[in-house]
C-alpha cells in the first residue's frame, strides 16, 4: 500500500517555481482549471486573505480622508482616447467589447483614470470641492501577451485605485508621499513585504503621468515584482477631460491629480512567497483566515474536552480572533500537517493533560516551537504571541531583502548580480530620456529592467555610467522580472 503523503515538503529555495504552483493548489488559494489564459478562480482560503487586505487598506484610506465609489467596469472608447500618451501606453493591453449597433465601442477598464476624470469634470466646480479623494475597490483587465503566472501576472487584477484631486501641485505631491507611507505602513509593516520605493525613469512612467513612484519587492527566485505605484498626473491629461475649478479669486484653474493602486491579488503573491517555507504557507497573523486552530486531543472526545474547546473558541471569537476547531476524524498528525501547510499561525492542543494543568500547548507555525499558555488569559496571550510572530516575519523578510541588493562597480558585476537573482545597484548616465539607450542595453543584453532611482533617498552618483561610460548622474537599481 502506498502511504498517503500528508506533508507538503517542497524546497522553496531550490525550486521556487514548483513550490509556488503547488502551494497555490494544495492550500486551495487558486484554481487554474477555469480554462481561460490569465484568469484564475480565487478559492475561499485565498479570498479570505484578500478580504482582510482590503479591510486594512480601506480603513487606512478612510482614515486619511478618502471616500469610496463604484464605477462601471466599461469605459467608452472616446473617453479612453482623450489623452494620447495614455491611449498609446494602454491600447495594446485593452480588452474591447464587441460594438453593438448604434452604441459606443467599450473598453474593459485596464485602469480607471479616464472613468473618474469624466465625472470629476462634473463634480469639481470650485476650490470648495477640493481636495476630492475617492477610491474604489475594483477588478481591472489587461490583455497580457507574455506568459501569465497566477496572482503575479494575470489578465484580471483585484485592486484598489484612489484618484485624488487638489488645488495645488504642492498638496498633490504631499499625497504622493502619503501614498508611499501607506505602502510602508501596510504592505511592509503589517504584511511583512519589504520594498524599494523607486522613482521610475522617464521612459517607464505611467502613460499620462508627470512622474511615477513604484514600489518593487522581490520573489525568492530573484525576480522583481512591482507592487503599488503612485502617480502625479500631467496637467495635460487633466485638461483633456476639461476638469477645472474656480479659486478664491474667481480665477479658473486646473487641479492637480494623483492616483495610487495597491493590488491585493499581487500583494498576496508576495505575502505567500516571502514568508512560506518547505512545509507550506506561513501567513502573517493579521491576514490569516484562521489565526488559531484548536485540536481536541482525545480519542473518545470526552464531554469535558469538547466543552473546554468550545469555551475557548467562544472566548477567542469574542476578542475578534479567527478561530476554528478541527474535530474531524483525521489522525492528529494529519491535522497538524494540514494546518501547518495552510499557514495557520497557532495550533492549540487540548487533551486530558491540559485540562488537569489548566494550560494548553501552543504550536507556533514559523518557529515550529511549542509553548504553554494558561487557559485563563488565552486571548491576551494569543494577541501578544501574534504581535511577536508578525515582528519575526518582518525581521526575516527585511534580512532576506537587504541581502538581495548588491552594489556593483563594473558591468560584469551587474551581470553577476542579476544572474544570481539579485537587484543590482550601480552608477548610470541618466534617468531622463537620454538614459533610455543604456536601459535598452540592460534589457536586451542582461534581460533585466532598470527600475529607477530611490524615491526615499538622495543617492549621489559618481564616476561613469557602467553601461556607456559617460558621466553618471543617477544611481539606479535593476532587476529581472517575470
Ligand atoms: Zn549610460
Amino acid at each position: 500500500m502506498v502511504k498517503k503523503k500528508t506533508t507538503f515538503n517542497i524546497s522553496k529555495e531550490n525550486n521556487f517555481s514548483e513550490w509556488y504552483s503547488e502551494i497555490l493548489n494544495k492550500a486551495k488559494i487558486t484554481d487554474l482549471r477555469y480554462g481561460v489564459k490569465g484568469f484564475v478562480v480565487i478559492r475561499p482560503w485565498g479570498t479570505r486573505i484578500i478580504e482582510k487586505m482590503y479591510n486594512i487598506y480601506e480603513s487606512a484610506l478612510r482614515n486619511t480622508g478618502h471616500d469610496s465609489a463604484i464605477f462601471p467596469a466599461v469605459i467608452p472608447e472616446k473617453n479612453f482616447k482623450r489623452e494620447s500618451s495614455h491611449v498609446d501606453g494602454f491600447a495594446p493591453e485593452v480588452f474591447w467589447i464587441d460594438k453593438k449597433q448604434g452604441e459606443d465601442k467599450l473598453a474593459l477598464r485596464p485602469t480607471s483614470e479616464t472613468a473618474f476624470y469624466e465625472m470629476y469634470n462634473l463634480w469639481i466646480r470650485s476650490y470648495r470641492d477640493l481636495p476630492m479623494k475617492i477610491y474604489q475597490r475594483a477588478n481591472i483587465f489587461r490583455n497580457e501577451t507574455k506568459a501569465t503566472r497566477p496572482l503575479i501576472r494575470s489578465r484580471e487584477f483585484h485592486w484598489i485605485e484612489s484618484h485624488d484631486a487638489f488645488a495645488t501641485k504642492k498638496e498633490a505631491e504631499a499625497q504622493i508621499q502619503d501614498d508611499i507611507l501607506m505602502t510602508t505602513n501596510i504592505m511592509h509593516k503589517i504584511f511583512g513585504v519589504p520594498f524599494l520605493p523607486m522613482k521610475r525613469p522617464q521612459w517607464d512612467k505611467f502613460p499620462g503621468a508627470e512622474y511615477t513612484i513604484g514600489s518593487d519587492s522581490i520573489l525568492p527566485d530573484g525576480k522583481v515584482i512591482q507592487q503599488p505605484s503612485t502617480h502625479l498626473i500631467k496637467q495635460h491629461f487633466v485638461k483633456a477631460f476639461g476638469v477645472k475649478f474656480v479659486d478664491e479669486k474667481e480665477k479658473e484653474k486646473t487641479p492637480w491629480l494623483t492616483c495610487y493602486g495597491p493590488c491585493m491579488s499581487r500583494i498576496l503573491a508576495s505575502v505567500i512567497s516571502m514568508h512560506g517555507d518547505d512545509n507550506g504557507l506561513i501567513l502573517p497573523y493579521a491576514l490569516a483566515p484562521v489565526q488559531v486552530v484548536i485540536i481536541p486531543f482525545n480519542k473518545e472526545k470526552s464531554k469535558k474536552i469538547i466543552e473546554t474547546v468550545q469555551k475557548i473558541e467562544e472566548n477567542l471569537s469574542k476578542e475578534n480572533i479567527d478561530v476554528k476547531i478541527d474535530d474531524s476524524d483525521k489522525r492528529p498528525g494529519e491535522k497538524f500537517f494540514y494546518w501547518e501547510m495552510k499557514g495557520v499561525p497557532f495550533r492549540l492542543e487540548v487533551g486530558e493533560k491540559e485540562l488537569e494543568s489548566g494550560e494548553v500547548s501552543v504550536f507556533i507555525r514559523d518557529t515550529k516551537e511549542k509553548t504553554s499558555i494558561k487557559i485563563g488569559n488565552l486571548s491576551e496571550s494569543i494577541k501578544k504571541l501574534g504581535e511577536e510572530y508578525d515582528a519575526r516575519l518582518l525581521v526575516n523578510a527585511d534580512k532576506f531583502f537587504s541581502d538581495k541588493i548588491m552594489d556593483c562597480k563594473d558591468k560584469p558585476k551587474v551581470k553577476e548580480a542579476l544572474d544570481s537573482g539579485k537587484i543590482a545597484r550601480f552608477n548610470f548616465c541618466s534617468s531622463e530620456e537620454k538614459g533610455a539607450k543604456c536601459a535598452e542595453f540592460v534589457e536586451k543584453e542582461l534581460q533585466a529592467r532598470v527600475m529607477g532611482t530611490r524615491a526615499d533617498l538622495q543617492e549621489k552618483a559618481s564616476g561613469k555610467c557602467l553601461i556607456c561610460g559617460e558621466k553618471a548622474t543617477a544611481v539606479v537599481y535593476a532587476g529581472k522580472s517575470y
